[in-house]
């Protein structure tokens, strides 16, 4: 996962890009980085941490240019280095090209042994490198013809934003797996992973960029091809059950209003019978809600946040989440004693972290807990960018509900349907990816590439 951000032409580019990283941290707390083109130069700054930490006025103000694309990290292919943060620059021969990427590839080791055969150096251990590699290679001089033959021979997820010198570019992959959306601030094209970054600049939203387009923005128009074969739309679902701010509309739809009919839908298949419902914040707070209004149990914050511990399983080691748990989360005794709550979650992935959680409102003194999940159980990875790589970590790809019941400790456990998630969203069924509930993947990964992961 990651968020990703272009502009221009705007004088003020970087600023408003550190902006829209702002909004778009929670795609991703690893790294952070800017790099602005000013028709001569291409210039970056980038750094390992929190938009906030990564930037300050200094670094900014040296971020010379109109035109400007942002990433943040959340490491899926590529360990969490130095080297591996994003944007990726290389200044050549033939000019400058910066890519931001969200997305997994899944044909890139084939891509990378035949680059590498005939002499390219990688530098880093990111599929994104690969995309800047085949344009770089490209002999087409028309950006259009280049931006074409590059990622026509892609296969899996990616939505980028790119930099070519004095054009900033936006695609989506033909199945349209990850977010992208286009808006518009005074003469400047705005590129976002979700609509919140363009509300914090005061930018209009226009629409999506459609799955298999490419939009290129020169400084006075905007261009768009979709050059490629059509392929069967698999947007991520799991962007409206987990990933996405619930103030961003993402694919067209907004993310809180669907997580609200995810919880209708709970209430619906999986009543429980019990004093109030608490969610697990934040992520668990919008199903909550709608869970509430459709069973007329009142909605109780029985369980506080500290605001000032990162998401936990964004953290790639297994210590640091272990510990950040602990400190995250806060029952509040004098709601929950002697209480039988009905718990919302948006989702189980591994299960260690809801075991925690559970372990410390039962020592708040309730009564029972009747934990209500506002998706179908997870079974299988996720090929195209959502941190859930191997098999063998996600619990309910090896054990029974009943089991998982009663590992993480709860007196009731019950997941939404495959059904109940499809009818809870805004877009219809057939356009989704649910590849992570069902092992219906649709797009194609390589042998080599799937083996490691679904025989772990
Ligand atoms: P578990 O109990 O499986 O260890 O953790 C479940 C929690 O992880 C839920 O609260 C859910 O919101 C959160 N979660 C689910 N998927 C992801 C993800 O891809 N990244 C992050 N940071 N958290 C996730
Ligand atoms: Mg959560």
């Amino acid at each position: 996962m990651c968020g990703i951000f272009g502009i221009y032409p705007n004088k003020d580019a970087a600023r408003l890009t550190y902006l829209g990283l702002y909004a778009l941290q929670h795609r991703g707390e690893e790294s952070a980085g800017i790099v602005t083109y000013d028709g001569k130069k291409a210039r970056m700054h980038k750094g390992m941490g929190l938009v906030s930490d990564v930037f300050d006025e200094k670094s900014i103000q040296s971020l010379r240019g109109e035109l400007a694309v942002g990433h943040v990290r959340y490491s899926t292919t590529g360990s969490s280095t130095i080297k591996n943060m994003q944007p990726f620059l290389v200044s050549h021969k033939k000019g400058n090209i910066a890519i931001a990427h969200n997305g997994n590839l899944t044909n890139t080791t084939r891509l990378k042994n035949m680059m590498e055969e005939r002499g390219s150096i990688f530098q880093s251990t990111m599929d994104s490198e690969i995309i800047v590699h085949l344009l770089a290679k490209s002999d087409k001089k028309d950006k259009k013809q280049k931006l074409t033959e590059a990622l026509s021979q892609l296969e899996g997820a990616y939505s980028v934003v790119l930099m070519l010198d004095d054009v900033l570019v936006g695609a989506r992959d033909p199945h349209g797996f990850r977010p992208l959306c286009l808006g518009k601030l005074d003469g400047a094209y705005v590129l976002s992973s979700e609509t919140c970054a363009l509300d914090i600049i005061g930018a209009k939203y226009i629409r999506d960029i459609e799955p298999g387009e490419i939009v290129l923005i020169h400084k006075d128009s905007i261009e768009s091809i979709k050059p490629f074969p059509k392929k069967k739309h698999a947007i991520c679902i799991f962007e409206f059950i987990y990933f996405a701010r619930p103030d961003s509309n993402i694919f067209g739809k907004n993310v809180y209003l669907t997580r609200k009919c995810l919880g209708k839908n709970m209430a619906k298949e999986c009543p429980a019978n019990c004093d109030c419902v608490v969610p697990i914040p934040d992520s668990g707070v919008y199903a909550a809600v709608g869970f509430s209004q459709a069973s007329q149990l009142p909605f109780e914050m029985g369980i506080i946040r500290n605001h000032y511990v990162g998401r936990t399983f964004i953290q790639p080691s297994q210590f640091i989440r272990d510990f950040r748990v602990k400190i995250k989360l806060n029952p509040i005794k004098d709601v929950l004693k002697d209480k039988s709550v009905a718990v919302i979650e948006d989702s189980i992935v591994r299960g260690t972290t809801s075991r925690a959680r559970i372990k410390a409102i039962r020592e708040s003194g309730v009564k029972q807990i009747h934990m209500r999940v506002s998706c179908p159980p997870l079974r299988f990875p996720c090929f195209y960018g959502i941190d859930f790589p191997t098999k063998k970590e996600l619990i309910a790809s090896k054990h029974s509900i009943e089991w998982i019941r009663d590992f993480i400790g709860v007196d009731s456990l019950k997941y939404l349907s495959l059904e109940g998630m499809l009818n809870a969203m805004l877009l219809p069924k057939e356009e989704f990816c649910t590849a992570c509930f069902s092992g219906d993947y649709p797009a194609q990964v390589s042998k080599k590439f799937s083996k490691n992961i679904l025989e772990k």
